[in-house]
């Protein structure tokens, strides 16, 4: 089975009042040496074993485009002394609009970049101020139309409903402004309030209006309708693509297949182990430094901090978390019999009884998934199946 790649890319030119991402703003100046010290383990884990097939690359941050072309080259060209990339992969890039130029996106694109990602997040000026994002619109509408100009034919935008005081209206003028660049690929995230941002610290002590949830549910549920009716299909809970242009990395992922995670604080999913690396850009970079091997096997790495192999239990519980986020592939009844040997009925029958009962989950023909309502609550849904 093919496997795919995820780098961490930890740098931000400024870190957004909402983020809890592992991404650190003015530490740019130890690019070149994070760009080596990635180098390392992707040779460490090339090393490890034979050229594995990769069928997807993502970098994702952080801020990736704040790494030069030439810097991508050099990691582009170790990947492939290491693995067979094959001919047909999705090469991502996430990018911030505010950070790329018409030469710059000319220049991944010839790299073999195929799909660029825009966290673009709102298009109203006040919402982009209140997020701390560094761009504006316009931004955004350069960038893809450079995109495009430089041969991009996947582009993804990131936005984010549920704001604070943001009003159905004011939500729904971002998704049609947003639709007129005709983007393959949209994700809608709600905002979450998380602890150790500053949103949150805001939030905790009523310096920020929390945002109601029956509102942001109902921008949900128009999302759906809206881009339903203008061919977008939403394959996943919170994405939506025109017909064939899924991310087929974030697949890999939901599917709940092996992918490989480089970089500080990058997880993995590999030859049966669960891992995560060092979070500190300066402890990565010296551990990927130095020259001691790990001694740990693969996919173990000397950046490697927390790991742990999997029950088969555990992979079958994994499996219907993140299958069951896939709003039209759900859970395939066959593939996972093929898979575990067992009627994924008869593993979790109880809890699919359950909430088959409540009208949250259905099965059609071979497929297990959520129903239209159960979309809304996916969190109580998922719960079922963790013990
Ligand atoms: S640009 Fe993205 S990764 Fe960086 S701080 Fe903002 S939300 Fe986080």
């Amino acid at each position: 089975m093919p496997i795919s790649l995820y780098l961490h890319i930890p740098f931000c030119k400024h870190r957004c009042a909402y983020c809890d991402f592992n991404t650190y703003a003015g530490q740019e100046v130890s690019i070149p040496l994070y760009v080596n010290a990635l180098c390392n383990e992707i040779k460490s884990l090339g090393h490890h074993i034979p050229q594995l097939n990769v069928q997807t690359i993502f970098f994702g941050g952080g801020t990736p485009s704040l790494l030069s072309a030439a810097q991508y080259q050099t990691i582009l060209q170790t990947i492939h002394d290491e693995f067979d990339i094959i001919s047909t992969a999705e090469i991502s890039l996430e990018a911030n609009p505010g950070t790329v130029s018409s030469g710059y996106l000319r220049d991944l694109y010839l790299l073999g970049f195929n799909r660029i990602s825009y966290g673009v997040q709102s298009v109203n000026p006040e919402e982009l101020r209140m997020l701390e994002r560094i761009h504006a619109y316009s931004d955004v509408v350069d960038a893809v139309t450079w995109s495009r100009r430089a041969g991009f034919r996947n582009i993804n935008l990131d936005l984010i409903y549920g704001l604070p005081e943001q009003t159905l209206e004011r939500w729904q003028h971002t998704v049609k402004l947003i639709m007129g660049l005709h983007p393959e690929h949209i994700s809608a995230y709600a905002l979450t309030l998380e602890h150790g941002t500053p949103f949150g610290r805001w939030a905790a002590k009523g310096l920020l209006p929390i945002p109601d949830p029956d509102l942001g549910a109902e921008q949900y549920e128009w999302t759906m309708q809206y881009l339903a009716e203008h061919g977008y299909e939403q394959y996943e809970i919170s994405n939506w693509s025109l017909p064939g242009r899924q991310c087929q990395h974030n697949l890999q992922y939901w599917h709940n297949f092996e992918y490989l995670g480089i970089g500080a604080g990058a997880h993995g999913y590999a030859s049966g182990f669960r891992y995560s690396n060092v979070l500190r850009i300066k402890t990565y970079i010296d551990r990927c430094t130095s020259s001691r091997e790990s001694g740990l096997p693969f996919p173990l790495t000397s950046a490697t901090i927390n790991h742990h192999k999997n029950t088969v239990r555990e992979d079958m519980q994994e499996t219907m978390l993140t299958g069951l986020r896939l709003t039209s592939d759900g859970i395939s009844i066959m593939g996972f019999s093929t898979r575990f040997g067992l009627d994924v009925r008869s593993v979790f029958g109880d809890e699919i009884g359950k909430m088959t009962n409540y009208g949250l989950l259905e099965i059609v023909d071979d497929v297990l998934r959520l129903t239209v309502h159960g979309r809304l609550l996916g969190n109580q849904v998922f719960m079922q199946f963790v013990e």
